[in-house]
């Protein structure tokens, strides 16, 4: 997986906003980072890594997303449904760039295809260094020690040094 960090520059990359407001920034820093609240259900149940990449981390899941995201949009007679396009961009860019990081605990990858298939999957190559968490019992308070930890620290570097030009090329475009 990678960092809060890398998928919300991630989402901003592939979810570009119109506007920055905050609103939009806080729609697509969540869109960005929710498959990763499988954490908290975890935490919920005393091992913080029981659930992650799994049903959350799948295509379904960013459907469910972009599903709520259009509800949500209705209930609130809104005429602009650009956030269900833009969230599931953030939404799947979180995907794929946990599809494209080293993961170095098993099972290796995600259930990018839940409900269909249970099976885990990984990009055949990887590029981002992986964010330790924690092994699959940790508790929360376990699981703490490997996430502020150097190794991580140069993880989320990489992903500064990688996506933070793209983001910045952007915007720049957008205003020439
Ligand atoms: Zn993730």
């Amino acid at each position: 997986m990678c960092s809060p960090v890398g998928h919300t520059l991630g989402g901003f990359i592939a979810g570009a906003p119109p506007a920055f407001n905050w609103r939009w920034l806080l729609f697509i820093l969540l869109a960005a980072n929710a498959p990763d609240l499988d954490f908290l259900a975890g935490a919920l149940v005393g091992e913080f890594n029981r659930y992650h990449h799994m049903a959350s981390h799948s295509i379904m899941a960013s459907a469910i997303f972009m599903l709520l995201v259009f509800i949500v949009l209705r209930l609130n007679n809104s005429q602009s449904f650009k956030a269900v396009w833009l969230g599931g961009l953030a939404y799947n860019a979180h995907l794929l760039l946990d599809c494209i990081t080293i993961d170095s605990s098993a099972p290796r990858g995600m259930q990018l295809f839940w409900p269909f298939t249970e099976q885990y999957f990984i990009a055949p190559f990887t590029f981002f260094t992986n964010i330790q968490h924690g092994g699959r019992n940790d508790t929360v308070w376990e699981a703490l020690g490997p996430i502020f930890s150097m190794h991580n620290l140069g993880a989320v570097f990489l992903e500064l040094a990688v996506l933070l030009p793209i983001f910045l090329f952007m915007q720049w475009r957008k205003r020439t």
